[in-house]
């Protein structure tokens, strides 16, 4: 036994004399990070997003993933405007977030980015002067923090559409993926189109071999030494939130009244009233502006599926078409191919149908039969079948049909393209928007050859 002791202690005290005498380089400690973030200022609310990737590792699918997101509270910084100071102090709380969960020493490392999407658009059409005040007013405020910030911009519709492509793209590796052998290679996979339904805009972007008519839906880019030619479309106006504004317009035209209206996509039974300042303030309604804003408007559902999915379709141009063929409103679309990945409000609205009627659905059909049933329900009903909060579940039906009508009638999904969309909010941890491919475009963490968005944006 003595002896045992003796030659643990001895072993032990080798191992003591080898910790001191070996070079630590082969202790790993745990992978140090860097850090990136982007704040999605979009129509309804700002997103902060953290971004974090191993510090050895620049480049590369799969290598940049979410650390967290911080949903701001309030509504889109486009909300503010001629409201001094609301917008930036809006982005207060989650900055402060982004302050404690990066480490120090990474501040001055970490890129920050603003991008604002549809919402800023519109107010920079109805007043310019407002919407440049308030992108000065958070620029002002995010350099304020020691972060390596690098500008807030109002990005163009196709620059939304090819980030969200990019953001789908990485996220499923379909770019790039690191082999067995130690290299990267690509896995010869075909891209996925992203489907994009926000509160103000939508948009649509796939890979295709067809023409694209116009050049405005054209958009090359070259990554990991490849070259993909993408179709790109943003509708501005579309967005879950304008469209409903539009079709309590266009409803208040049809039946020929600017105090009261029957709403066929409102619950049955259910009534509401609403300040017609709060439906013509933006430019999506501009031409039908009312003679008194300041009245209110009288609203009673009949939910009634068949009138409904009429008036909603009534948002739409079918007639006129100068290219080969069109999605609507005199757009040039090529024909839907492959896979797509719906997010945002597609995704919202497809689980939210799936939920309250039961109904699995991965065809044009089962949109539509889920949208008339969502439709012929009170309100009550709708509350009791799924855990949402009260203030949206007014607006399923429209949107439901809105969805069904963008998606068969519009892009053209049909019954063999249907089954090929996957409705997703997050792909592993990662939610899935345009931020994380605009961070990675322009961080350069896309390189061995760096994403170029090669023409010119603006739009
Ligand atoms: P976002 O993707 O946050 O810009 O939102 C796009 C649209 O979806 C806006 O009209 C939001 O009001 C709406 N939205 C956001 N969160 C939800 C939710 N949990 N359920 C239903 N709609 C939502």
């Amino acid at each position: 036994c003595q002896i045992i002791t003796a030659t643990a202690a001895l072993f032990l005290a080798v191992i003591g004399i080898l910790l001191l005498v070996v070079p630590t380089e082969d202790v790993k400690g745990p992978p140090e990070f860097m850090y990136g973030i982007v704040l999605d200022a979009g129509s309804s609310h700002t997103a902060m997003f953290i971004y974090k990737w191993p510090a050895d590792k620049q480049n590369g699918t799969g290598i940049v993933s979410q650390h967290s997101e911080c949903h701001a509270e309030g509504g889109g910084i486009s909300s503010y405007a001629g409201n001094k100071g609301g917008a930036a102090s809006s982005l207060q709380k989650c900055l402060e977030k982004a302050m404690k969960e990066i480490p120090q020493s990474r501040h001055k490392l970490t890129p920050l980015y603003l991008g604002a999407t549809a919402g800023m658009r519109l107010l920079n059409i109805s007043k310019p002067k407002e919407s440049d005040e308030v992108l000065k007013e958070v620029a002002d405020k995010l350099k304020t923090y020691p972060f390596n910030f690098r500008g807030a911009t109002i990005l163009s519709g196709q620059e939304e559409g090819a980030y969200g492509w990019v953001t789908v793209n990485y996220l499923l590796e379909n770019y790039i993926k690191y082999g067995f052998v130690g290299q990267w290679l690509s896995p010869g996979k075909d891209t996925v189109g992203a489907l994009d339904f926000g509160g103000a805009s939508t948009q649509i972007t796939f890979e295709t071999k067809q023409t694209v008519e116009n050049n405005d839906n054209l958009m090359k880019l070259r990554l990991y030494g490849r070259d993909y030619q993408i179709y790109t479309q943003s509708f501005l106006c579309f967005g879950r939130d304008q469209v409903l504004l539009r079709l309590l317009a266009h409803l208040m035209k049809t039946q020929g009244s600017e105090r009261s209206i029957v709403h066929p996509c409102y619950p049955a039974g259910y009534s509401d009233s609403i300040k017609l300042s709060g439906v013509f303030d933006t430019p999506c309604n501009k031409r039908q502006a009312p003679n008194k804003p300041e009245d209110d408007l009288q609203i009673k559902g009949t939910g009634n599926y068949d009138q409904c999915l009429g008036n909603v379709s009534g948002l739409f141009s079918f007639d006129s078409c100068s290219y080969s063929r069109c999605s609507f409103d005199g757009v040039f679309q090529p024909n839907v191919t492959g896979n797509f990945m719906a997010f945002s409000a597609f995704f919202y609205t497809h689980s939210f149908l799936e939920e309250a009627t039961g109904i699995s659905i991965t065809s044009p059909d089962h949109l539509e039969d889920a949208a008339r049933v969502v439709c012929n329900m009170s309100f009550q009903e709708m509350s009791s079948k799924v855990k949402q909060e009260g203030s949206r579940l007014k607006d399923y039906c429209a949107v439901s049909a809105f969805v069904q009508v963008l998606l068969v009638n519009g892009y053209g999904f049909d019954y063999f393209s249907f089954p090929h969309i996957s409705f997703q909010k997050k792909a592993g941890d990662t939610s899935v928007g345009w931020s994380l491919g605009y961070m990675l475009s322009l961080s350069n963490l896309l390189p061995a050859e760096n994403v170029l968005l090669r023409k010119s944006l603006r739009s």
